[in-house]
Formats: C-alpha cells, sequence, structure tokens
C-alpha cells in the first residue's frame, strides 16, 4: 500500500512537468525473473499484438573446479537484466535507420514516426538488442515507454506489474547523487553507458559490484531463443 501511494506520488510528480521523460532504474540484485515485466507489457496492450517489447536476459556463469584437497568448490552464478529500448540520449537506432523513420522527441523518447522499411538495421545497430519487430508485419514495434500512461499520471505496466519493486522511476536530477562510476558501467551482457547514453540506471546483481566486471565478462546469456 505504503509503496503504490510512494508510486502515484512519484508519478504525480514527474507527469507535471512531463517535458522531460523520467530515467528507468532497475535493480537486478532484487529481480528474481519473474518475467511479470514482460507479460505486463504484452498483455496491458489493447491490440493483437503477439510480442512484447521487454526482454528478461539470463545471464549465468561460473564453474565447479576441485582443490588440491579433493573437495569441489564453486562460483557459479546468475542474474536477471530486464531489458527494452531505453529512450537513449544518443541513439544508434536512429542513425542507422535508411527510412529516417525514428525520431528523438524534445522530451527524450524515441519514437517511430515513418515507413519502417523492416530491414533490422535500427535492432543491428542496438547495442541492447532492443528493437522489436511485430511477427506479422515484419515492421518495428518499439517499446514507447508507456507514453499514454505517463501522461495520465499512471506508470508504465513493466514498472506497475514488478512484484518486487525491480523497475521504478527517477528523474534526471537524482543521477546527481549517484556515483559517475556506478552510471557508466552497467552488469554484462550490457554495453557501458556512454555508447548510447540511456535513460536507464541499472543496479548490480548481489554479490558482485562494478569492481566484478571482468570476471563476469565470461559468463553467458542463458535465454538467447526468448529475444
Ligand atoms: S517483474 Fe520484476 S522481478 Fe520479475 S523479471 Fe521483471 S523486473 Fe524482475
Ligand atoms: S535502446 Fe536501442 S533502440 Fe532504444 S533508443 Fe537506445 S539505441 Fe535506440
Ligand atoms: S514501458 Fe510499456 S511498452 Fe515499454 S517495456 Fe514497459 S510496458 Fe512495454
Amino acid at each position: 500500500m505504503n509503496n503504490q501511494i510512494t508510486l502515484n506520488n512519484q508519478i504525480t510528480r514527474m507527469t507535471k512537468q512531463m517535458t522531460k521523460l523520467p530515467f528507468l532504474y532497475f535493480d537486478s540484485a532484487v529481480c528474481s525473473g519473474c518475467k511479470t515485466c514482460v507479460v505486463a507489457c504484452l498483455d496491458g496492450r489493447n491490440d493483437d499484438t503477439d510480442h512484447p517489447r521487454r526482454n528478461v536476459i539470463e545471464y549465468c556463469g561460473g564453474s565447479f573446479r576441485q582443490r588440491g584437497d579433493g573437495a569441489f568448490v564453486q562460483d557459479v552464478y546468475a542474474y536477471y537484466l530486464s531489458i527494452s529500448c531505453h529512450h537513449c540520449s544518443e541513439p544508434l537506432c536512429l542513425k542507422a535507420c535508411p527510412n529516417k523513420a525514428l525520431r528523438k522527441e524534445p522530451s527524450g523518447l524515441v519514437t517511430l514516426v515513418g515507413d519502417c522499411l523492416g530491414c533490422r538495421n535500427c535492432r543491428t545497430a542496438c547495442p541492447y538488442d532492443a528493437p522489436v519487430f511485430d511477427l506479422k508485419t515484419g515492421k518495428l514495434d518499439k517499446c514507447d515507454f508507456c507514453i499514454d500512461r505517463l501522461n495520465s499520471k499512471q506508470a508504465p505496466l513493466c514498472v506497475e506489474a514488478c512484484p518486487l519493486g525491480a523497475l521504478t522511476l527517477i528523474e534526471e536530477t537524482d543521477l546527481e547523487n549517484i556515483d559517475e562510476d556506478d552510471l557508466m558501467v552497467a552488469p554484462p551482457p550490457l554495453p557501458p553507458w556512454s555508447l548510447t547514453k540511456p535513460r536507464l540506471m541499472v543496479g548490480w546483481p548481489k554479490r558482485f559490484t562494478r569492481a566484478d566486471i571482468e570476471k563476469l565478462r565470461d559468463g553467458r546469456v542463458a535465454n538467447p531463443e526468448e529475444k
């Protein structure tokens, strides 16, 4: 209940001055990988879309090894990253579109405004592999940050649905209180923040900090077929 009140206050505060899109904060330390956010993105829409605009990456690594005394030890790990379009300040998708079908709005939203040719150049260019394509039309169907909901003082469907509060909205000014290194370095396999300057902040998974980044690069995406 208190969480809901906080969320409502947060949304009211943000949408009153909807000149700028909020940032999304995803906390990998609390995400359980349940994918309720993905289901909410798909189910909450009023069309016959058959694909969500959000994806949860399951990232895992580590191994077992035998010590000199014969005992087996392990350092296996797994964590989750809930990903969609992050409405980047420097969107590579936009530059890659041969038909100039994408636009960066003054609010920060990256929208499809022209005719999508279905070439998927935007997806190839996006370091988050975020653009999603409608299976029936073959055209881009990207996350719009649930802008209609934001404009009516509601949180995006994925944010509202997460049972653990792993997805929250933050204002750009709140980033001033965040350590710049934490902002610039996201857990693998996410790219460095500087590449596109996404409207996204990612909290590190339990047991790890940005000091572990090199060790985590050896991991792999366990569910590539879900994208
Ligand atoms: S709903 Fe929340 S906890 Fe579940 S996968 Fe999505 S972000 Fe993670
Ligand atoms: S996340 Fe990818 S698709 Fe979205 S704005 Fe950034 S570069 Fe473009
Ligand atoms: S903001 Fe809306 S469209 Fe984008 S991933 Fe979340 S639910 Fe889907």
